[in-house]
C-alpha cells in the first residue's frame, strides 16, 4: 500500500495535526520535523509516538501566524504544506478574527468605492480592476492592506459598472476569486461588479413593496416552477425562457386561452416560487440555449443568474430585470419565493475556497470535502463566517428585490443557530415572508442535535412581528397519497394502497402533527405536497404505479389527491403544471424522474395543452375550484382547528376526516380510495362544496342522508360556520 501524506492542518495556536495512511507507527519524535522556510521550528510534544495511529498532534514552541507558510516532513511519508483547518473552531481564531460588521463587498461612497473582504489565511490580497466583466486585463492591480480580524480592504476612485476580483495568496497557493459579497457579477461570473442599487430599479421601484396576500403560512399556494419552463414554449413570448417572460399580460396559445401570468392570476395560486435564480455555473450565459439547468450549481449567491436577462454581459441588466418581475409578479397578486442552496457550491475551489481555503467547507480528517448533500463539497454554515454569509445574504436579497419568501434546499445541512439568524434577518425585514426549506435528516456530519430538519424545526422560533417560522417539506404525506418516490411502481393511499397509508396522510392532513414515529412540528409548519421539481410528475408517477389502471382511473386519483391537500393544514405546494398533468416522457413508456440537464423539450410547460374540454384544462379547472374553495372556507386555513379522522373499513381506507374551529365551524370531508362508488349516511346536512369532480366557493348542493361518493374521490362538506374564523 502506497504511503500517504493526507493532511498538515494547524488546528490551534500551538498545534499542527497531520494525517497519514495507511497508519503507521512513528517509533520516534525525531522522524517529525518542522518548518517556516528553512528555518525549523522547536518542537514540544508530538501525540502517539510509539502506536499505530494515522493521526497525531505535534505541538510547537511559537505560536502559528495563520497567514504563514509551514510544512511538516515525516519521514518515511515526505513533507506537506500546513494548511489551517481546524483552528477555525478555536476559541484563539474564533475571539481574532470573527467579523461582524456590515461593509464586507464594494461599498460605494460619493466617488469612490470601498472594497473589503475577510482572508485572515492570506498572506496578500490584490484588488484587480476591469473596465469589462468578460474581457480584456485589469486596467488597475493594487495590493490590498490588512487590518483588524483579517478584513483587508481597499478604496479606489471608481463607482458603478466597474469588474473586479482578488487575487489572494495563502499556503495553498495564488488564486483569483470573485467576492463572495458581489451584488452582480459579468459574463458567467467570472468578474464582480461594483453596483449603485439605485440605478438597478425600474420604474416604479421605489413605491413598490412586498405582497400582502397572506395572513398565515397555511395561506400560501405555491406554484414552483424553473424560469425557462415557464415561458420556453409560450409563442407570443418576446422573452421566451427569460425574467421578463414573467412581465407579459394578455398572452393566450393557439387555443385561445390564457397562459402565463394570466394563466395564474385565473388559477388563484398565492405564491410563485422560482427554482434557482441567483448566478449558478453550469450553463454557459453567452450561449444559454446550448444547455439547460435547474441551477443548483450556485457559482455567486448575490448577483442573479444571467442566461435568464437579455443581457449576460452587462451586470445592471440582470439586476433590473429580475426586479421587473418579481414587480409584475406583485402587480398581478402573486408572491415571489426564491430557492436558495446555501448547502453546496458547484466547485469545491469556489471563490470561498480561495479566498480562505479550508473554512467555508466541512473536511474529514484526511482533508476530503465532506458530500452529505451528495454534490461533492459541503458547506459548514456552523463556521460563523459563514452563517454570516448566509444571513447577509438572506437578508439582502429580500429587502432589495423584495422577495416574499425563501426556500432552502437540504436545509437539514445548515445548522438550528444559523437558521434562526437567517429566520431572525428575513422576517425583519418582511414578517410575512414564509420560510421552508428541505429538512431531511443528513447524517452526521454535524451534530444531529444540531440540525436544522424535521424533527427539530419546531425549535426556531418566529422572531418580532413574523408570521411563522421556519417549514419543512412533508415527505410523509408526499409518499403517503402517491407512494415512494424511490419505488416505481409503489403505490399509495390515492393510487390503491388502502388503508395502509392513510395514517401519513392524516398526519399531512393535520398539518404535520399527530401520529409520526420520526418527526412533527407545532403551528403546521409544513409544505404539504405531491410534486416537486425533484422525481417523476405526479401525472407520471401514477403512470408507473397504476400502468394498469385507465387514464380516467388515474385522473380521478390525481384529483383525489389535490383535493386532500386542498384541505390539509399547512401549506400548499405544487409543481408548475401539476395541475394540467405535467409529464416528462422519455418515449418507450419512460418517464424523467431527475430532469435537471435534460432538454428544454422535456422540462418546458406544454401551455398547448389548455384547450376547452381537454383532460389538461379540466385538471386545471378543477385545481382553481379547489383553490378557490380553501380560500372562501377559512376552516381549511385556520392553524387552531381540531382535526380527527379514521379509517370507515380497516380494509380499503375509505375514510371520514373531522374538522372543527373554535366557534363552531365543521368540515366533514369523506374519502373514497376505492375504485368502486362508496354511500355514505350523513346524520345532518351539510353543504356540500366539493363532490369529487367539481369543487369551489359555492355550494353546489345541500345534502343530507345518504350521499354517493365516486370513485377515487373526496367530498368536502361544511356547515355555514365554515365561511369564517
Ligand atoms: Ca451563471
Amino acid at each position: 500500500m502506497t504511503k500517504m501524506f493526507n493532511l498538515a492542518g494547524i488546528v490551534d495556536s500551538h498545534k499542527i495535526q497531520y494525517n497519514i495512511s495507511p497508519e503507521n507507527i512513528i517509533s520516534n519524535a525525531d522522524q517529525i520535523k518542522v518548518f517556516e522556510g528553512n528555518r525549523e521550528l522547536s518542537i514540544l510534544s508530538i501525540t502517539g509516538i510509539g502506536t499505530k495511529t494515522d493521526s497525531a498532534i505535534i505541538e510547537v514552541e511559537e505560536p502559528l501566524d495563520i497567514s504563514k507558510s509551514y510544512r511538516v516532513i515525516i519521514e518515511g511519508y515526505g513533507e506537506k504544506t500546513i494548511v489551517p483547518t481546524d483552528i477555525f473552531d478555536s476559541e484563539y481564531f474564533i475571539q481574532n478574527y470573527t467579523y461582524d460588521g456590515n461593509d464586507l463587498g464594494a461599498v460605494i461612497d460619493g466617488e469612490n468605492t470601498t472594497f473589503k473582504v475577510w482572508a485572515p489565511t492570506a498572506s496578500k490580497v490584490v484588488l484587480n480592476l476591469f473596465t469589462s466583466g468578460h474581457e480584456g486585463d485589469a486596467y488597475k492591480s493594487v495590493d490590498m492592506v490588512k487590518g483588524d480580524k483579517g478584513v483587508w480592504s481597499y478604496t479606489e476612485a471608481c463607482g458603478h459598472g466597474t469588474y473586479y476580483t482578488y487575487t489572494v495568496t495563502t499556503s495553498v497557493g495564488t488564486q483569483e476569486a470573485v467576492d463572495p459579497y458581489a451584488k452582480s457579477v459579468g459574463l458567467n461570473g467570472e468578474r464582480g461588479m461594483v453596483v449603485d442599487l439605485s440605478k438597478t430599479n425600474p420604474d416604479g421601484w421605489a413605491d413598490h413593496s412586498f405582497t400582502n396576500c397572506i395572513k398565515n403560512y397555511s395561506d400560501a399556494i405555491i406554484w414552483e416552477v424553473h424560469v425557462r419552463d415557464f415561458s420556453n414554449k409560450i409563442a407570443g413570448s418576446k422573452y421566451k425562457g427569460k425574467y421578463l417572460a414573467f412581465t407579459e399580460r394578455g398572452l393566450v396559445n393557439e387555443h385561445g386561452m390564457a397562459i402565463g401570468i394570466d394563466y395564474l392570476v385565473d388559477l388563484g395560486i398565492t405564491h410563485v416560487h422560482l427554482l434557482p435564480v441567483y448566478d449558478y455555473a453550469t450553463v454557459d450565459e453567452a450561449n444559454p440555449d446550448s444547455e439547460f439547468n435547474w441551477g443548483y450549481d450556485p457559482k455567486n449567491y448575490d448577483s442573479p443568474e444571467g442566461s435568464y436577462s437579455t443581457d449576460p454581459y452587462n451586470g445592471e441588466v440582470r439586476i433590473r430585470e429580475y426586479k421587473e418581475m418579481v414587480m409584475a409578479l406583485h402587480n398581478a397578486g402573486i408572491a415571489v419565493i426564491m430557492d436558495m442552496v446555501y448547502n453546496h457550491t458547484y466547485s469545491a475551489n469556489s471563490s470561498f475556497n480561495r479566498i480562505v481555503p479550508y473554512y467555508y467547507y466541512r473536511f474529514t480528517e484526511s482533508g476530503e470535502n465532506c458530500s452529505e448533500s451528495g454534490c461533492g463539497n459541503d458547506t459548514a454554515s456552523e463556521r460563523y463566517m459563514y452563517g454570516k454569509f448566509m444571513v447577509d445574504s438572506t437578508g439582502y436579497w429580500v429587502k432589495e428585490y423584495k422577495l416574499d419568501g425563501l426556500r432552502f434546499d437540504l436545509m437539514g445541512m445548515h445548522d438550528l443557530a444559523t437558521m434562526q439568524r437567517v429566520e431572525s434577518a428575513v422576517h425583519s425585514v418582511n414578517p410575512k415572508a414564509i420560510i421552508y426549506g428541505e429538512g431531511w435528516d443528513m447524517g452526521k456530519t454535524i451534530d444531529g442535535s444540531a440540525q436544522a430538519n424535521q424533527a427539530q424545526i419546531s425549535k426556531i422560533l418566529p422572531t418580532g412581528d413574523a408570521i411563522g417560522g421556519i417549514a419543512v417539506f412533508n415527505d410523509v404525506i408526499r409518499d403517503g397519497l402517491k407512494g415512494s418516490v424511490f419505488i416505481d411502481d409503489s403505490q399509495g393511499y390515492i393510487s390503491g394502497d388502502g388503508a395502509e397509508s392513510f395514517p401519513a396522510v392524516l398526519f399531512g392532513i393535520k398539518g404535520g402533527s399527530g401520529e409520526n414515529e420520526s418527526w412533527k412540528v407545532d403551528n403546521a409548519m409544513v409544505v404539504n405536497y405531491m410534486s416537486a421539481h425533484d422525481n417523476n410528475t405526479l401525472w407520471d408517477k401514477l403512470a408507473m404505479s397504476n400502468a394498469e389502471d385507465s387514464v380516467e382511473t388515474r385522473f380521478a386519483m390525481n384529483r383525489l389527491g389535490a383535493t386532500i391537500l386542498m384541505i390539509s393544514k399547512g401549506m400548499v405546494f405544487f409543481q408548475a403544471g401539476e395541475e394540467m398533468l405535467r409529464s416528462k416522457p422519455l418515449g418507450n413508456g419512460e418517464f424523467d424522474e431527475n430532469s435537471y440537464k435534460s432538454s428544454d423539450e422535456i422540462n418546458n410547460i406544454r401551455w398547448d395543452a389548455l384547450k376547452a374540454g381537454s383532460m389538461e384544462q379540466e385538471m386545471s379547472k378543477f385545481y382553481k375550484g379547489l383553490i378557490k374553495m380553501r380560500q372562501t372556507y377559512s376552516i381549511f386555513t385556520d392553524n387552531n382547528t381540531e382535526i380527527s379522522g379514521a379509517t370507515i373499513t380497516e380494509l380499503d381506507g375509505r375514510a371520514y376526516v373531522n374538522i372543527e374551529n373554535r366557534i363552531g365551524g365543521k368540515a366533514l370531508v369523506i374519502i373514497n380510495p376505492t375504485a368502486e362508488t362508496m354511500t355514505y349516511d350523513l346524520d345532518c346536512s351539510w353543504n356540500m362544496i366539493c363532490n369529487g369532480t367539481e369543487a369551489g366557493a359555492e355550494v353546489i348542493e345541500v345534502v343530507n342522508g345518504k350521499i354517493e361518493i365516486p370513485y377515487y374521490s373526496a367530498v368536502v362538506l361544511v356547515n355555514n360556520q365554515a365561511l369564517t374564523s
